[in-house]
């Protein structure tokens, strides 16, 4: 029988990390954690092996409900609205910032909510979704550049892009290296690059262990801390701007899931997706969030936030500064 490989170093020395209960009664899993470079990830099945060597590199998609299902009236949806956007309007701020002009891509756009945003701010707007639904309700927005599919194997051409950002994907992808290496491709010189990710090494994920919500499994296999998502990016020559451990839009929403698997994101749009409109829990998640946030602080001010954004500028393969 084969030996699991690191998703990262591709070693074959691994030890037990922590062993997961899915949704799905009966059905678990054993993240690993690699000796070599001590990267956690969930071993591949066979089946996702054969991808990985495709170039396909992605764990499940989740449900299409993810993707599209809007809440039901009109009166809270838009206020739903306006608080979304104000929280995706905090994580692209940054880029907004290093990169004031041009073409960024955004993988993993989903419904293209931060595409939407960076199109308001006068940026060229392109994105990339593996999932089909998902593509398909960004390509629909009048302005926006969409296609489905995965950065790598994708025709875009090399240095074609000012900024590159990656929102909540890099954990879904089963060889993240290759990824970012295909993103500094088709960067320009000295191009932006945003990865945010959940942080392995949080407070909450050691408080919690195989109920910390960030691990997600069986849809997130690559599960990054400050110090392996450093070594990727150095690896794929990327230099480090800024790593930040607080996120106003995820931190404490990932320990009110923790706490209450009820109000999940996910779980809540399952109940809209069956025609149910759960105004009550969406306002309980709201005020239990705000409540939560100066904890979610105290943790990232320790370096431990729930979740890493990492800003990074392609380095160029001649070393040049
Ligand atoms: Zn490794």
């Amino acid at each position: 029988m084969n030996r699991p490989k690191c998703l990262l170093c591709r070693s074959e020395d691994s030890g037990p990390f922590l062993a997961v209960q899915d949704r799905n009664p009966g059905k678990g899993f054993q993240i690993l954690k690699c000796a070599d470079c001590g990267f956690v990830y969930l071993p591949l099945p066979s089946e996702m092996e054969e991808g990985l060597s495709d170039g396909q590199g992605a764990c499940p998609p989740y449900p299409k409900e993810y993707w599209w299902t809007e809440s039901k009236g009109s009166f809270f949806p838009m206020l739903e609205k306006i608080y979304r956007d104000f929280l995706l309007f905090t994580e692209v701020r940054d880029i907004l910032a290093l990169v004031p002009e041009g073409k960024v891509l955004d993988v993993g756009c989903g419904k293209g909510d931060i595409l939407k945003l960076l199109k308001k701010k006068g940026l060229e707007a392109h994105g990339l979704d593996s999932a089909g639904e998902a593509a398909g309700c960004a390509r629909n927005v009048p302005g926006l550049h969409v296609a489905q599919g995965d950065l790598v194997g994708s025709e875009y051409e090399t240095g074609c892009f000012d900024g590159i950002t990656f929102f909540h994907v890099l954990e879904h992808i089963t060889d993240p290296a290759g990824t970012l290496r295909e993103a500094h491709r088709v960067l320009r010189d000295r191009g932006i690059l945003v990865v945010q990710v959940p942080n392995i090494d949080s407070v909450q994920s050691g408080v919690f262990g195989r109920n910390w919500y960030g691990l997600q499994v069986p849809y997130h296999v690559s599960h990054f801390s400050p110090r392996t998502l450093t070594n990727l990016l150095d690896q794929t020559e990327f230099e480090i701007i800024r790593m930040k451990h607080f996120s106003l839009r995820c931190n404490s929403m990932i320990l009110v899931s923790s706490l209450f698997p009820c109000l999940n994101p996910q779980a809540l749009l399952e109940r809209s997706s069956r025609g149910k409109n759960p105004v009550l829990l969406k306002l309980t998640c709201l005020a239990l969030t705000l409540l939560f946030q100066p904890f979610a602080l105290l943790e990232s001010t320790l370096g431990r936030g729930a979740v890493i954004t990492a800003l990074a500028r392609k380095r160029s393969r001649r070393g040049k500064k």
